[in-house]
């Protein structure tokens, strides 16, 4: 299976990095599209794994990235925060 790997460290940091920030909006929608631009910020880091090894591979794996994956996180935040897409009610 081709699994990418950064798609696993940004899901795993995201809510430790969102908690900090209690003054960002958590919707679902604002999450996804913090998650969207971190992912598209970030080299994907394809590796191929085979079923109950994936885990092992993130934990190693996961130190190397954590630090980059924490600042595309954090402009993930900025971004939606200047442009939130949740509210399309024209009322607003
Ligand atoms: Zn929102």
């Amino acid at each position: 299976m081709l699994h990418n790997l950064m798609e696993d460290v940004v899901k795993q940091l995201f809510d430790d990095v969102i908690s900090l920030h209690p003054e960002i909006c958590q919707c679902d929608h604002c999450r996804h599209d913090i998650m969207a631009v971190a992912l598209n910020h970030l080299p994907p880091r394809y590796v191929v794994t085979v079923k109950g090894e994936v885990y092992t591979k993130i934990n190693m794996l996961a130190q190397q990235f954590r630090i980059d994956a924490i600042a595309a996180i954090a402009q993930g935040m900025v971004t939606v925060t200047k442009k939130p897409r949740h509210d399309k009610d024209p009322e607003a």
